[in-house]
């Protein structure tokens, strides 16, 4: 039964791993409620056949085994708690501690305060609370319960004369009753888990998913405007406070529109996506963050306070959307694919919010438009000048 539950799982995606720790927690729930359930009973039985005169110790352990099965049902309710199906759990634990109650009133009015009801009780209880999640299940059990109270009462009444008899009797009959409801019940508990972890993790990686589709931009997988503007507070507070410097580049593909008139809107897709993927190599080099936060307009943003490594950073992206090299016919700049790139350089210190630091950025980029495009412009905060980036000595110096 458990297999094909497990097999189950298979539909759901859920991976080898998952379903091997899954069936591991089964059994070592299983495993765990049944060694303490026939421990305890054996041992009990044990003392009980071996030693009839020590009556009196027979009844301690009696109590010793109540004391076992309450600590089960702190063991399972661990393993229970731990999957999380709260739900129906807390659902029913009214249900299942109404019903007790009811039970309990009768066992002392019927067989006085002797072990045997006290022992149901608890096993009665810890059974109703643990497993139980289904009102049915619960009446069916609180039947079977009576009329093994009654039938046990009836032929082994708890006189002075045949309670060890009675003892020996009822715990054999325990024993194979422990054992046979106990598998019964895991078995139903591990469907229950089971189908608490599939309705969980599909709900969770429903949400993962949704939660995933809502900051990443569809055709490029980058972040989008949305995840942009959950990020930047960050930046601007630890510019606020930690004084970092935080740079901020715009980078809008150049000519874009006559692109798309003259090679398609699909093959503009395509460009997009390279573009893309050239940004997410960047991502990972250089441990920046990266958006598309418009049609053809993209945002880089990390913090850094030598000016250096940043122009370093804006031309190496200058010259990843070059290398791509895609054929531009229809561009006035070059005959491949460019784009044109403002920086920010928001200095650490400085007040401004994420409005004023993507307005300042976006300032930057039309003024690099106008300087003609395929270009970088830097606007500083420190003194608010605007300057090209280029490549600096001695990098320009290098021969090849
Ligand atoms: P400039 O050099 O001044 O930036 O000129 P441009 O043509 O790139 O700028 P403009 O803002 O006039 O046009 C942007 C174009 O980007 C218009 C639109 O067709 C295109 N675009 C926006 N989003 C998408 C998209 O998701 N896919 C495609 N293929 N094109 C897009
Ligand atoms: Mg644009
Ligand atoms: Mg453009």
């Amino acid at each position: 039964m458990e297999i094909s539950l497990l097999n189950k799982l298979k539909y759901y995606n859920f991976s080898k791993e998952e379903i091997a720790d899954c069936a591991d927690d089964i059994k070592y729930h299983n495993l765990l409620s049944l060694c303490v359930v026939s421990i305890v009973n054996a041992v009990l039985i044990l003392l009980l056949s071996f030693y009839p005169k020590y009556h009196e110790a027979g009844r301690v352990f009696h109590y010793l085994m109540s004391g076992a099965e309450l600590a089960l049902f702190f063991i399972s309710f661990a393993a229970y708690k731990k999957k999380n199906i709260h739900g129906p759990f807390f659902k029913f634990i009214f249900f299942a501690l109404f019903w007790t109650l009811v039970f309990f009133c009768l066992f002392v009015y019927k067989a006085g305060r002797s072990p045997f009801s006290i022992r149901f009780l608890l096993v009665f209880l810890s059974f109703q609370i643990v497993f139980v999640t289904e009102i049915i299940t619960s009446v069916a059990m609180n039947v079977g319960v009576i009329v093994l109270f009654f039938i046990t009462n009836k032929y082994f009444p708890n006189t002075a004369e045949n309670n060890i008899f009675a003892s020996s009797i009822f715990d054999i009959f325990n024993i194979a009753l422990a054992a046979v409801v106990y598998m019964i019940l895991n078995l139903y508990t591990a469907h229950v888990i089971i189908k608490g972890i599939i309705t969980s993790n599909s709900l969770e990686r429903e949400r993962n998913r949704f939660l995933d589709e809502s900051i990443h931009d569809q055709l490029t997988g980058l972040n989008n405007r949305r995840s942009f503007e959950q990020s930047v507070d960050f930046y601007t507070s630890v510019c606020r406070h930690v004084h970092q410097t935080v740079c901020v580049v715009m980078m809008d593909v150049d000519f874009f529109k006559n692109y798309n008139d003259f090679y398609g809107h699909t093959k503009g897709d395509i460009v997009l996506q390279a573009i893309g993927t050239a940004l997410k190599e960047l991502a990972e080099e250089d441990s920046v963050y990266v958006a598309r936060v418009g049609g053809e307009e993209f945002l880089v943003l990390w913090t850094e306070n030598r000016v250096i490594e940043a122009e370093r950073i804006v031309l190496k992206l200058r010259q990843k959307i070059i290398g791509l090299n895609i054929p531009h016919e229809k561009s006035s700049v070059a005959p491949y694919v460019t784009a044109s790139f403002g920086m920010y350089f928001m200095r650490g210190g400085s007040m401004d919010t994420r409005e004023e630091l993507y307005n300042n950025a976006d300032i930057a980029l039309y003024k690099a438009k106008a300087a003609g495009r395929n270009c970088v412009i830097l606007l500083d905060s420190a003194d608010k000048s605007y300057r090209h980036v280029e490549l600096r000595p001695p990098e320009n110096l290098v021969r090849h």
